[in-house]
């Protein structure tokens, strides 16, 4: 909904917007207007997030609230939620109980502890001193995973609802809806067994169904969860009731290869089972030692994956990488191997281009194919330390790769998505006609199932069943019964007609 109620109160911030566009040229009357340019773009109908990790998506407050509740304690000293000290432990050591104290005690009056805790959770207020910004960032999660795996259902709830609160109502959120299940499958595995008798034993082990059955569960419990909380179906319905939300299977490249393996399995079997899985993602840095280390085995099992289970879509983080982080040959081909090898059909991240080899040929490549990059701009710059004219935005957007704006963790980064649009005008220069052609891409990219509302990717016409039809007024027999059989249609029309909705709103 556009929150805008008045009409001069619209043209103002509809001057806001045009002005800022212009930010490189006047930085002062840019600065001037930013109030309103949150307004504007936060009211803009964004489409999806097509890269969000749902345990990075939750606030610090959140992950302390549950500690409290569930009796879990915080570390003082590590400044991370952990299980209280046992008898046997204090026994042996007197002294914990001054260090592992309850989580609720970080809610009392004057306690430094609930600052100090909302800090290590997350980006605020992180100054380098003593550790950098890529190792405070993927610290958090460690810090909070003792209470992560027992909320999903809250947790989803807080994502859904944040992001429809600033329009964005289609989510891919990524997350294991196994828990780690996947990984003990390795042990139907021998060391040195080709991948084809590795999936074989794993499927034939009887251990995978009840595992998917679990997994399905545990989404269909989150989904009742958020519907319930947001009063869907009632007159106090909240923002995400209408929200589309589909999951991608969160693989872990930095476990050893046959637990990632293992995981592999569960997530392409899980994907066909369940139509809400639309496809897997691996996640943890992509410069860590095994990350590194397998990459090229990595990709291969991608790759023999990708014959078994061909419908089955893939996104990978690739390319989030920056010198002096790895090697420098390490930069070299992470982004054309996941495209080449892996047939991942979206990019996270893409942050390396340049470093890659022969670049100018790979965005050739990624054009042809259809490869779209989820562009992260806070989560780059606050762990890479990638933004302004360094970030290769642009070179994406000059060479015809299709963008999404994405929010990574906006838990972790205390942002939001309208924070990406902001940054894409303020510190890239995008205008409001690339932004909206951000936001289509951000469905027309989707994973979500069914055929496109679009007649091509340039948004210039509806398809058959649609087309000539007007957002405006209510579609014919036959573009209906279309809308209603394809959800990525589905989607992209409701986008259509909130953006008709929000643009008419600045005359
Ligand atoms: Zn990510």
């Amino acid at each position: 909904m556009n929150s805008f109620s008045s009409r001069a109160w619209r043209r103002l911030a509809s001057l806001s917007l045009l002005v800022a566009t212009a930010s490189f040229a006047q930085p002062v009357l840019n600065s001037a207007n930013v109030p309103m340019l949150r307004q504007v773009l936060q009211a803009m109908p964004k489409g999806g997030d097509l890269h969000n990790h749902l345990s990075g998506s939750v606030y610090a407050e959140s992950y302390l609230r549950y500690a409290a509740n569930d009796g879990f304690c915080v570390d003082s000293l590590k400044l991370t939620i952990t299980q209280c000290a046992t008898p046997e432990q204090i026994a042996a050591n007197p002294a914990l109980p001054a260090v592992i104290v309850p989580a609720s005690t970080v809610f009392a009056p004057y306690s430094l502890l609930y600052g100090q805790m909302q800090d290590a959770l997350s980006m605020r207020q992180f100054r380098p001193v003593l550790e950098s910004g890529h190792d405070h960032f993927f610290n958090t999660f460690g810090k909070f995973s003792a209470v992560s795996k027992g909320h999903v259902p809250e947790m989803l709830t807080e994502d859904v609802w944040r992001l429809a609160s600033e329009n964005v109502d289609y989510l891919e959120t990524i997350f294991a809806p196994d828990f780690g299940k996947a990984r003990d499958l390795m042990k139907f595995t021998k060391p040195g067994e080709s991948l084809a008798d590795m999936h074989t034993a794993i499927m034939q082990s009887g251990q995978v169904p009840p595992i998917i059955s679990a997994a399905r569960a545990v989404i269909d419990g989150a989904e009742a969860r958020v519907k319930s909380d947001l009063h869907c179906g009632t007159p106090n319905a909240q923002p995400g009731c209408d929200s589309t939300v589909r999951y991608l299977y969160e693989l872990h490249r930095g476990v050893p290869l046959q637990q990632l393996f293992a995981e592999m399995i569960v997530g392409y079997e899980l994907a066909s089972a369940d139509p809400r899985v639309v496809g897997l993602n691996p996640v943890m840095p992509e410069d860590s030692y095994i990350s590194m280390h397998d990459f090229d085995d990595q990709m291969k099992m991608f790759a023999f994956f990708h014959q078994l289970y061909p419908k089955i879509h893939l996104t990978t983080h690739a390319g989030e990488l920056w010198p002096g982080f790895v090697e420098p040959e390490g930069l070299r081909h992470h982004i054309r191997d996941s495209v080449m090898i892996a047939s991942a059909e979206r990019i996270g991240h893409g942050v390396d281009l340049t470093y890659e080899d022969d670049a100018a040929g790979l965005l050739k490549t990624m054009v042809s194919r259809g490869v779209a990059v989820e562009v992260c701009l806070t989560s780059n710059d606050v762990i890479l330390g990638v933004s302004g004219k360094a970030h290769p935005l642009r070179d994406y957007l000059a060479a015809g790769v299709p963008v999404a704006l994405a929010t990574d963790d906006p838990g972790v980064s205390r942002d939001d998505m309208t924070n990406q649009y902001m940054r894409a005008v303020q510190d890239q220069g995008l205008d409001y006609a690339t932004l909206k052609r951000l936001a289509r891409n951000s469905l027309e990219y989707s994973f979500a199932e069914g055929q496109s509302l679009w007649a091509n990717h340039s948004f210039e016409g509806f398809a058959n069943a649609c087309a000539g039809e007007k957002v405006s007024s209510k579609p014919a027999d036959r573009c209906a019964a279309f809308l209603s059989a394809n959800t990525k249609a589905r989607i992209e029309w409701r986008l259509e007609g909130r953006l008709r909705e929000f643009e008419a709103s600045w005359k």
